[in-house]
């Protein structure tokens, strides 16, 4: 008999199953805690910011200020109208009758200073100033940067948007399909006869391509608006795709 009850302790001790370390914990110790999810980094931003876009240098070409509220709720950095009294007025001058885009080689004239003084704080890594041209037939870019090739993709992707000037000028300077693009050498005499525009100063200064964004000026008002809307986003998208935010 007491053969037999230790026999079945031996079989009930082998069939029971091996205790774990966990088993012998007591009940009081808190699990291990999970490992948590690593937050996600805050998203990059889809477009560069170092976009900067400048209206009214002419006060009566009004369509870049006129888009300018729109062009600030797209996350452009805009300044503008960079000549106030000539909005105010719907002349092309400044009020002491010199005109603000030859301006900027010079430090006697307030607002190239205020232009200036604002590009300082907000360096730019492409510069558009949107003009009108009252004589335009059709519209053009005018871009200082004579090595970038956005001005001719900004173009293309636009072609069929719009009809480009097939034979667009600005003084002496020919361009051709829509764009006018100074060379190297342009761009140096341009600095020694000190006829400096604005966008001709922010590619001196900073180095940027920096376009004068061109429009018919007989184009009605809503066409005008929609057109430097138009290609400041596709400037925009070309440009932040070529160099990723
Ligand atoms: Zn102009």
């Amino acid at each position: 008999m007491r053969t037999a009850l230790l026999l079945m302790l031996c079989v009930l001790a082998a069939c029971s199953r091996p205790q774990s370390v966990a088993d012998n914990q007591p009940a009081n110790v808190a699990p291990e805690p999970k490992p948590q999810p690593v937050p996600e980094p805050p998203p990059k931003p889809r477009y560069r910011t170092d976009i900067v876009i400048t209206t009214g240098v002419h006060g009566n070409e009004p369509s870049g200020y006129l888009v300018q509220d729109r062009l600030i709720e797209l996350g452009f950095v805009v300044f503008g109208p960079c000549n106030p009294w000539g909005i105010a007025n719907n002349q092309r001058h400044l009020q002491d009758g010199r005109d603000l885009n030859r301006c900027f080689a010079y430090d006697d004239c307030p607002e190239a200073e205020a232009v200036r003084e604002f590009l300082r704080h907000n360096k730019p890594g492409l510069l558009l100033d949107l003009h009108e041209d009252p004589d335009g037939t059709g519209p053009y870019l005018i871009q200082n940067g004579p090595e970038d090739e956005l001005g001719r993709l900004i173009i293309d992707a636009l072609r069929d948007d719009y009809a480009w000037d097939p034979e667009p000028q600005w003084g002496p300077v020919k361009g051709a399909d829509g764009l006018i693009k100074p060379t190297r050498g342009m761009l140096g005499f341009q600095k020694l006869s000190k006829v400096y525009s604005l966008a001709y100063y922010a590619w001196l200064t900073y180095g940027c391509t920096a376009i004068t964004v061109e429009v018919p000026g007989s184009w009605p008002e809503d066409q005008r608006k929609a057109y430097q809307l138009k290609v400041c986003e596709t400037a925009r998208r070309i440009f932040s795709e070529r160099n990723p935010p």
